[in-house]
Order: structure tokens, then C-alpha cells, then sequence
């Protein structure tokens, strides 16, 4: 039974070189592919030999956890988008590992237990999820000690809450405080600006060297190259007020329940409650009627064109979907279309082609 993602290949490739090309700026190194998490639903194994046949210097990763599997599949630096901590019981030392660290008192603890290591410092945006603030950058460049900084960095948030030049603008006064201070680097790494932005700080500030930190328009930017085909397992009539499944829920009409690939365990799960919940909303959809207002959650498959509706909540492996009985449902062995959300799926195979 299978739950899996196709790739076309040619495609998906081009689309990902087209992506690294936009963020080259004469000939510097450019972009470092962000690979975290579940891989982007491709595996963090199957991206990083990508990267590496793409030829990047350095991938990106999320937490020390993901190191060992990086450092095995991928022939150059590892960077570390958590910030290094004291506390780190799973910190992984190694010539080809790039730490963050965004804190004067880890930069000392840094220095002192790993004297040589190599670094970037981050900056905090308005993010507010890690770094040093600005005022503190001459005090962690002078706890650095024997430490290589090879880049700042700077991580802003995916949506401006200003102007459209809020990024822009706040990635350009770390820029200045960047060239301002006595930090030995003329690297900043940012995440979440776009080609655009990236342009114009390089063209404000050419004697920097701007590295994009980019993972989902990377591996996720072109979804036209990728489809996701779950087959169906099973599938028995049933008839109104019939009762089927862990909860024995009652069918709301006669039609066709399929038993399809697909559960918890890939990322499959119960469509969040549409804003619909509200007594307003769910006067409406009594009114409107339906299998909505059978109290049934609308599932990710798509059957005859239309998404189907969940007959209870998705299994570990499979999903129980109900299919009304004038709808031409498909049988046993043919496969589904499937919408996922790709940074929490995991597919039984991937199939490059
Ligand atoms: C996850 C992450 C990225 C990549 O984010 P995408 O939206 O997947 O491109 C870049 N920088 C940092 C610090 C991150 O945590």
C-alpha cells in the first residue's frame, strides 16, 4: 500500500537551479539550501545528495539532531540554523559544522569549550526568535577568542508588518552595523528576503557578500513538477444510517466508502475547523445541509474532481472517505489524488522519473 510522491524529475531540477541562479550575484557563492525537518516531505537524505549535485559549498540545518545525517550525505559545511546553547546535550563538534550563536555569554561559553570552532553570529530581528541585539555586537566580538566567525546572520519574518521596505530597510541597518563593527567578515547570511531585496542590499552594500538561506521555494517552489497518488485499498457499499469505522458514525447517505492509503503516520490529518465554527457560520451550514452539517471533516483526496469527505478521522496508515452514491468511485487498486501539506508529510516512496 502506497502514499507517494512523484517527481518530475527534469522539472523539479530546473526549477531548483533557476531558483539558485536568481539569488547569484557575480559569481559569490550564493544561495545555501536549507534542508530541515522532515525534508521538505522529500527526506533531508534525498535533498542533501541534491545539494550536493548542485555544487553549493553549504546546506543548511535545523537543529544539532540533524548534524550526523549531514555531515554523511553532504561533502561541505553544515550550519545550524538553533542557535548553539551551553546546555546543547546533542552538540556535534566538527571541522565542517557552522554554529549560531546569538548570545554574548554562549560566544564565551563557545570559545571555551571548543576553541577554533567555526561560527556565524546572528542578529535579532523582529522575529524576536533569536539573536543579539545590536547594542551587544562589540561585546560578543570581543568574547570570541579563538573562534572563526564566517558570516552574520540575520533571519526576518515572512511577512512585513511596515512598509513594503520594512525588510529591506531592517536588513540594511544590520548591513551598517555589519560593516560598522570590528567583526572580521564581510558575509551576511539572511533568510526570508527576497531575489529582489537581495539585490538591491547588494547593490547598496557591494562590499558584502549577501548568502540566502532559502529551503521551501528551493525544494517546494515549482509544486506543478510534484503530485502526491494514494491508492485505494479497499471499498464497500454502504447505506444510510449504516455505522462504520473506530467511532461507528452513522453514513449520512448510501454511496461507496473507500479505505485509502494515507493517515496520521503521512502527515494526513483532520482539516482544521474553517472559520465556520462560529454559532453564525453553523447556522449556515445546517441550512446549507450536507454531508458538513453531518458533522464529517473535509478530507485532502479528491475523487471525481472534488474533495471527498473524511467518514471519520484519519488512521494511523489509511483514511476512511466517503463517497455519495451517484459519484463514480474508483476501484480497488486505482490511485487518488492527494493534497498535503508538504512540510509534515511523509511519503511511503518517492518516485523520481
Ligand atoms: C527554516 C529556516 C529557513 C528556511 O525557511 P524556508 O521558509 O523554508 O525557506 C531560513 N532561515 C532560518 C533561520 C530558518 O529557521
Amino acid at each position: 500500500m502506497s502514499f507517494t510522491l512523484h517527481v518530475d524529475a527534469v522539472r523539479w531540477r530546473a526549477g531548483i537551479r533557476r531558483v539558485l541562479d536568481a539569488s547569484q550575484h557575480e559569481g559569490g557563492p550564493g544561495l545555501v539550501p536549507v534542508i530541515k525537518g522532515n525534508g521538505y516531505g522529500f527526506g533531508r537524505g534525498l535533498l542533501a545528495r541534491e545539494a550536493a549535485a548542485l555544487g553549493v559549498d553549504t546546506i543548511a540545518v535545523g537543529t544539532y539532531a540533524e548534524v550526523p545525517d549531514a555531515l554523511a550525505d553532504f561533502t561541505g559545511d553544515v550550519m545550524v540554523l538553533t542557535p548553539w546553547r551551553p546546555f546543547g546535550s546533542d552538540v556535534v563538534l566538527d571541522d565542517r559544522v557552522v554554529h549560531t550563536v546569538g548570545r554574548v555569554e554562549d560566544v564565551a561559553a563557545l570559545a571555551e569549550v571548543a576553541p577554533g570552532a567555526r561560527l556565524v553570529l546572528e542578529g535579532e530581528t523582529s522575529m524576536s526568535r533569536h539573536g543579539l541585539d545590536r547594542h551587544e555586537l562589540a561585546a560578543a566580538v570581543a568574547a570570541l577568542g579563538d573562534l572563526q566567525v564566517v558570516g552574520f546572520a540575520i533571519h526576518l519574518p515572512l511577512v512585513g508588518a511596515g512598509p513594503a521596505e520594512g525588510h529591506l530597510r531592517e536588513a540594511e541597518s544590520w548591513a551598517a552595523a555589519l560593516t560598522a563593527s570590528r567583526l572580521e567578515t564581510s558575509t551576511l547570511f539572511v533568510s526570508h528576503l527576497t531575489p529582489t531585496e537581495i539585490g538591491q542590499l547588494s547593490s547598496r552594500r557591494p562590499q558584502l557578500t549577501i548568502r540566502p538561506r532559502v529551503g521551501t521555494d528551493v525544494w517546494l517552489g515549482d509544486l506543478g513538477a510534484l503530485s502526491v497518488r494514494a491508492e485505494v485499498l479497499d471499498r464497500h457499499t454502504v447505506g444510510r444510517g449504516e455505522r462504520v469505522g473506530y467511532r461507528q458514525r452513522a453514513m449520512p447517505r448510501d454511496g461507496v466508502l473507500l479505505v485509502i492509503a494515507g493517515g496520521t503516520s503521512h502527515g494526513v490529518g483532520l482539516e482544521a475547523p474553517r472559520s465556520g465554527s462560529g454559532v453564525l457560520n453553523r447556522g449556515k451550514t445546517l441550512a446549507k445541509g450536507g454531508l458538513e452539517a453531518a458533522g464529517l471533516a473535509l478530507s485532502p483526496f479528491t475523487i471525481a474532481g472534488k474533495q471527498r469527505w473524511f467518514a471519520e478521522p484519519p488512521h494511523m496508515h489509511v483514511s476512511l472517505v466517503f463517497v455519495p452514491a451517484d459519484v463514480a468511485a474508483p476501484a480497488i487498486g486505482d490511485t487518488v489524488d492527494v493534497a498535503v501539506r508538504y512540510t509534515i508529510a511523509t511519503f511511503d516512496r518517492i518516485d523520481l522519473d
